[in-house]
């Protein structure tokens, strides 16, 4: 029987990246993934720069569009749109995206296997058997699990989290004059659930329409992106996807690894939490825990991702909360220089979120927003920590 030196399971950016440095070092590398590449996948689409520098020189970007303008409103009122010299989000699609990460994965030496669904994992301390849902098992000396915001490796390494959110999305395939209308453009909508937004991202002869909310309120949020549609005159567009998916944040003390079984991107709760973008995140935390097990110093990787990913996640959270608490003045802000240079930042990824954050402007502006008393407190359950468990 073959032992691996690494199995990664899961056939994300996380795991692809992942495999892709390990395998590049010489570690003999298995992805599992219960999909077959290309596969379609719940998600925006948006890459900002921090992404686009992640997969620089690894592959080309499948890019649909390169939004330059974005168009702010408040549940559908008070819009304004500004317009930036250069790229602030490039589309793509994330069946075109994950299968060029997956070709980089094996041009690299990673083996990528579609189609096995990975049912748990039993480690001891000499290495990991990962049992398939077809009964079969595969063993691994090192694990990195990287199968998404649900999947079996968080509960196997326990992982915590503090946020869980719902988005929702339809892939509206729609005329050329619908695609000219907003071609390099993006619309974001500050929404009536607290913590809420919705989104239109452009992709040629398609757009990627979507709503994100706390989870428990899911009527609210399944009706908001019913009123949004509609707003738009997008309602009747036959959706060649509709769904939805969770994204979850992780606890602050929220464990990374767990012996032999390291976790990275959703599957670890690595997930910008205003935004929610995790894309990035999935890239940057993949390509450490590669590198971890490429070097045989496991310990490496909870230290990198405390120095480098969770600064910008905390900035997250305090920017979410007074998003929260005052959405209807967020917005307001946003159309002063001071917010839309805040906003250019983070799509580009020039500095860290903590570092954008932490700009004097930026401060002044947080800081008024916390004496306000809040619009509405968020619900309950949406806060509270909560332990990766079986759906
Ligand atoms: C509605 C929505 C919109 C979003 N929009 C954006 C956006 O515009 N920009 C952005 O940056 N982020 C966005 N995100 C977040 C982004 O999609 C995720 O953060 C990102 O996909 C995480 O990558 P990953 O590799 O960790 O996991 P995933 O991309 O979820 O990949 C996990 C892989 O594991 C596989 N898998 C799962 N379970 C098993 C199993 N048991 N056995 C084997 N394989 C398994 C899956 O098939 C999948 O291929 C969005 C999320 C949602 C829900």
């Amino acid at each position: 029987m073959i032992i691996w030196d690494l199995v990664v399971v899961g056939a994300g950016p996380a795991g692809l990246c992942a495999a892709r440095v390990a395998a590049a070092a010489g570690v003999r590398t298995l992805v599992l993934d219960r999909a077959v590449h290309p596969r379609y996948k719940t998600c925006g689409g948006g890459l900002i720069g921090t992404s686009l520098s992640a997969v620089a020189g690894r592959i080309e970007v499948p890019a649909h569009d390169r939004v330059d303008r974005v168009t702010f409103t408040r549940d559908g009122r008070r819009g304004f749109t500004r317009r930036h010299g250069t790229p602030l989000v490039t589309m793509v699609r994330r069946d075109e995206f994950d299968d060029r990460l997956r070709a980089a994965a094996v041009a690299a030496g990673a083996e990528v296997r579609g189609g096995l669904a990975v049912r748990g994992l039993d480690q001891d301390p000499d290495g990991v058997r990962v049992r398939l849902a077809d009964g079969t098992a595969v063993t691994a000396r090192t694990v990195i699990g990287a199968d998404g915001s649900s999947g079996v490796t968080a509960r196997h390494v326990g992982v915590r989290f503090r946020q869980v959110d719902l988005g929702l999305e339809r892939e509206l395939p729609v005329p050329p004059a619908e695609a000219a209308r907003w071609r390099g453009r993006l619309l974001l909508d500050w929404g009536p659930v607290p913590g809420s937004y919705a989104w239109v991202f452009p992709k040629g002869d398609r757009l990627t329409v979507g709503v994100i909310a706390a989870r428990g309120e899911g009527d609210r949020t399944r009706a908001y992106l019913r009123d949004f549609l509609a707003r738009l005159g997008l309602a009747e567009v036959p959706a060649e996807h509709d769904s939805g998916h969770l994204t979850r944040c992780r606890a602050d003390d929220s464990p990374l690894r767990h012996g032999r079984v390291l976790v990275a991107g959703d599957a670890a709760g690595l997930l910008e939490p205003w935004s929610r973008e995790g894309i990035s995140f999935a890239l940057r935390s993949g390509t450490l825990a590669g590198a971890a097990v490429a070097a045989g110093d496991l310990d490496r990787y909870a230290r990198d991702v405390h120095e480098r990913l969770v600064p910008s996640m905390r900035a997250g959270h305090r920017l979410l909360e007074v998003f929260e608490r005052r959405p209807d003045v967020f917005h307001a802000l946003l159309a002063t220089p001071a917010g839309w240079s805040m906003f250019v930042r983070f799509c580009q990824g020039r500095a860290s979120f903590d570092r954008t954050l932490d700009r004097v402007p930026v401060r002044a502006a947080l800081s008024l927003l916390d004496r306000l008393p809040p619009l509405r407190p968020r619900p309950a359950s949406a806060g509270r920590p909560l332990t990766a468990a079986p759906r």
